[in-house]
């Protein structure tokens, strides 16, 4: 692919997720264009490859466009109006239709029946063939600029002459440390800071040491003096917290932990169900019924009894301790323990089934209705390189397959017709 060979109609750069979506509908909806995916590493959808654990969380079983809209720390407003034009529903007929059913798990996320994202990525692989796309490994996309004609000349590492194309879809996912920022910056799109989301929390605590592997099935965390909580599984790993409630606050509060250098105080309530006072009710009833035995013998479900002899010594309320002698100090610090328990992060640690780049391509430099640069016609974003980013579930996927979805349609649309 040169200079001397006719443009290009569309230039997909990033064989990930979203250059393979966009591409693919693309060919789908302009069929005999020209349309060609440019990958920078040797290997297409690395990433779908190891997501959701080697399973692919394609998409979550919400299809709701207001309610699937509340799933995306940055980027709601304008994923609401989108979703009404690609939702979940939308991806997974377009993987039946090509062989590939989606399962549902009860907490509502999506995977390949199959349990593989092999399954994901055989289909991509497989239609690009069958729409004739070609894939283009090791092309690093390293200079983009426009031609007095409007359309584009696309400088490759591994190229001595640019490539040119009419329209160029940016999939690059997250655009940390890319060559193209300085050229994107050129182009006058502006970006917002680049800052991770959907870590782990690194936490050095006696109440969590050797306990890696313990889960507590529904926690509420949230920042020291900020009322927002965020509710979920917690999970405790060899090098402090992790689970859905931790990753949730990581995303929603992403740049104030940036901010923070990720050293911050944080708060676990325990017993999320339970307000304070019917915490302290369910200890009157316990010392009432079962006064003999040992306190730390006889958790409250559904704290698991590993943390709850670890919350316990914490209150320096004795092994032999029992529920009727108990004191009144002893039993407003165990109560205070399991409704707010303070620890410290120092640090993150990206979670391996799940993290994504928050900041990006800023949204109001993009048309949504099409994604293309409001300043540049022509250029289009697609996927994480978008300030755009959601929960861990499936969201990534489905802002991925929607965005792809829409600069598809509106590049099919512009195309000439021959
Ligand atoms: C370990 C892990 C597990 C995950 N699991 C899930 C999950 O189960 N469900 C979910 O919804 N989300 C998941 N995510 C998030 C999800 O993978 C991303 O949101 C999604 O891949 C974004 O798609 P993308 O196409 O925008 O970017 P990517 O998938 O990152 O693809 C971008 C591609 O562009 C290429 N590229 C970059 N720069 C250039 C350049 N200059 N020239 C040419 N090519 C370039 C890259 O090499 C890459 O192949 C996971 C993330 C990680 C890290």
């Amino acid at each position: 692919m040169t200079a001397h060979s006719a443009p290009l109609d569309l230039a997909v750069i990033g064989g990930g997720a979203s250059g393979f979506f966009a591409a693919l509908q693309y060919a789908e909806m302009a069929p005999g264009k020209r349309v060609a995916i440019f990958e920078k590493s040797p290997h297409f959808l690395q990433k779908v490859r190891i997501s959701g654990g080697g399973r692919c969380n394609v998409t979550h079983a919400c299809f709701d466009p207001r309610e699937l809209a509340k799933n995306y720390p940055r980027g709601s407003r304008e994923l609401h109006a989108a979703f009404h034009h690609w939702q979940p529903s939308d991806t997974v007929d377009w993987f039946a239709r090509f062989g590939v059913t989606l399962k549902t798990e009860p907490d509502g996320r999506m995977f390949p029946d199959t349990d593989s994202s092999d399954t994901v990525i055989q289909c991509f692989l497989d239609r690009a063939r069958d729409c004739q796309i070609p894939l283009l490994p090791k092309h690093p996309l390293v200079g983009i600029n426009r031609l007095a004609n409007g359309h584009f000349a696309l400088q490759f590492e591994n190229l001595s002459t640019p490539v040119e194309a009419r329209a160029v879809c940016i999939a690059t996912g997250s655009l940390k440390g890319s060559p193209l920022l300085n050229h994107l910056k050129k182009l006058d799109q502006s970006i917002e800071p680049l800052v991770p989301s959907l870590f782990a929390f690194n936490v050095k605590d006696p109440r969590i040491s050797e306990l890696a592997g313990v889960s507590h099935p529904k926690v509420a965390v949230r920042r020291e003096g900020n009322s927002a909580a965020q509710q979920g599984p917690l999970l405790i790993t060899h090098r402090g917290f992790s689970g859905p409630a931790v990753l949730r606050l990581s995303a929603w509060e992403a740049r104030d932990l940036a901010a923070e250098n990720h050293h911050f105080p944080f708060l676990i309530d325990w017993l999320p169900e339970m307000s304070a006072e019917a915490v302290k009710t369910r200890f009157a009833e316990i010392r009432q019924t079962q006064g003999a035995k040992l306190v730390r013998n006889t958790p409250i479900a559904p704290i698991p009894r590993r943390l709850w002899e670890r919350l316990v010594a914490s209150c320096e309320i004795a092994d032999l301790a029992t529920w009727g002698q108990l004191s009144k100090t002893a039993t407003r610090a165990l109560a205070d323990a399991l409704k707010s328990s303070r620890f410290q992060a120092e640090g993150k640690t990206t979670n391996k089934d799940e993290f994504v780049t928050a900041g990006g391509i800023e949204r109001h430099t993009i048309d949504f209705r099409t994604m293309q640069s409001r300043s540049t016609p022509g250029l289009y974003f697609v996927g994480e390189c978008i300030d755009i980013d959601g929960i861990t579930g499936g969201f990534n996927f489905q802002a991925a397959w929607t965005t792809a979805h829409l600069a598809a349609t509106a590049i099919a649309k512009q195309s000439p017709i021959e």
